[in-house]
């Protein structure tokens, strides 16, 4: 069976063509610059690459370049469309209407138009990925996979703000969680490593990335994570800010002048560990800079790891019996000097990574010490693969 896998963004497109009787990606590829002049399509089969550069004004014309890529007689997998058995879709806010992985109706489409008033720029770029596929694939199944689906087992009490319950009834404010594709794959990767039962499984995962939420899964399900209403929340991410006093918003608003889209913009774009340093939001140019000497590079570091602290102790808490913590993302996978900081203070709790186990990259391994009262692992995340798995559950 071969799926194709779909992430749509507002000017971007990344694809992955599995073939799910061994799980093997046949061909993947990104489209930058839709609807912007310059638009290119990269496609990568092992190590030979294809590149097309034309313009594409929508992502119909994005969706049909990918079909002629992965068809192209030279450089394609497949010869004809008709190989492909279903596409999985990557969709960002499914709100309180969707609980898991969907084939697309039309209460998903509801659904879809109903939250974008919480995530703007994504629900509406990934409808546009959708509906290019119904147009150019009218056969075949498509299906949707949420960001915010994992995270519906959240209790009340974790989810809802401090704020009147009225904001709650009649607009729907609360903590969605994002990121629930690759906290949902890593706490199954998890059970199969302890060869537990996911449904007997506390553990806390941290997904640490150009975005990055850690969320607290009790039982096999999320319990409490991070991100909320939006992206926003939670930790100090590259440009994003994370936690902060709300009176910061109305206040820099009212100093500066600032409307709402500026501050949207200041909030999303120009803070985390970029604003606080000055240097970037990439952490290898972080720990550069820091290794050099950047006394704010360095502050921005330490800001990272005591907040992902802050929540891992804090949730530890929360969910009792915690058995793992995983790091995962970019960062999680790649960083050992981040995760050095951000579990060194564990020790007075007994949990203790190995400073040489913990000199990995990515794969799947365990760093912390034999004696650590809580196991410490690095595992790579896959939220491609997780899709192309409910896909082919689905259909
Ligand atoms: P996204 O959220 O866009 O999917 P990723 O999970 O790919 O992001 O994470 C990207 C981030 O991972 C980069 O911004 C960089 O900070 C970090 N990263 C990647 N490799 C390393 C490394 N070797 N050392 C430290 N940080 C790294």
């Amino acid at each position: 069976m071969k799926i194709l896998v779909i992430n749509c963004g507002s000017s971007s497109l990344k694809y992955q063509l599995f073939d799910m009787d061994n799980e093997e990606v046949l061909v993947k590829g990104l489209v930058e610059r839709i609807g912007i002049d310059g638009s290119r399509l990269k496609q990568e089969k092992g190590e030979d690459e294809y590149i097309i550069e034309e313009d594409m004004k929508d992502h119909t014309e994005a969706v049909k370049h990918v079909f002629d890529a992965i068809t192209d007689k030279e450089n394609g997998v497949i010869s004809d469309l008709s190989e492909i058995d279903a596409v999985g879709h990557r969709f960002v806010h499914g709100g309180e209407k969707i609980t898991k992985s969907v084939v697309i109706d039309e209460n998903v489409r509801e659904a879809v138009k109903e939250y974008s008033k919480f995530a703007p720029l994504h629900n509406p770029a990934n409808m546009m990925g959708l509906e290019a596929c119904e147009k150019l694939l009218p056969n075949v199944k498509n299906v949707a996979v949420f960001d915010t689906a994992f995270h519906q087992s959240m209790p009340e009490e974790n989810f809802l703000y401090g704020i009147d319950y009225k904001y709650y009834e009649d607009q729907a404010v609360r903590k969605y969680g994002f990121h629930g594709t690759s906290h949902d794959f890593i706490t199954q990767k998890t059970a199969q490593v302890l060869e537990k039962d996911q449904k007997d499984l506390n553990m806390i995962s941290c997904h640490l990335g150009n975005g990055s939420s850690i969320c607290a899964i009790k039982e096999g399900k999320s319990f409490d994570t991070t991100m909320g209403l939006t992206p926003l929340e939670g930790l100090v991410m590259g440009t994003r800010s994370g936690d902060l006093d709300p009176t910061v918003v109305t206040f820099l608003m009212n100093e500066y002048g600032y409307d709402t889209k500026k501050m949207d913009n200041v909030l999303n774009k120009e803070s985390g560990v970029l604003g606080v340093s000055g240097v970037s939001s990439d952490f290898r140019d972080l720990e550069n800079a820091a290794n050099d000497g950047n006394k704010r590079a360095e502050i921005a570091l330490k800001m990272f790891a005591n907040r992902a602290k802050r929540y891992i102790a804090g949730y530890m808490a929360e969910v009792g019996n915690v058995e793992a913590i995983v790091f995962t993302g970019g960062i999680g996978e790649n960083s050992i000097t981040m995760r050095e900081s951000i579990m060194e203070g564990f020790e007075q709790f007994g949990i203790k990574i190995d400073p040489e186990k913990n000199n990995v990259r990515g794969g799947c391994h365990l760093v912390s010490t034999d004696d650590s009262k809580v196991k410490v692992f690095v595992i790579a995340t896959n939220e491609e693969l997780m899709i192309a798995r409910d896909t082919k559950k689905l259909v």
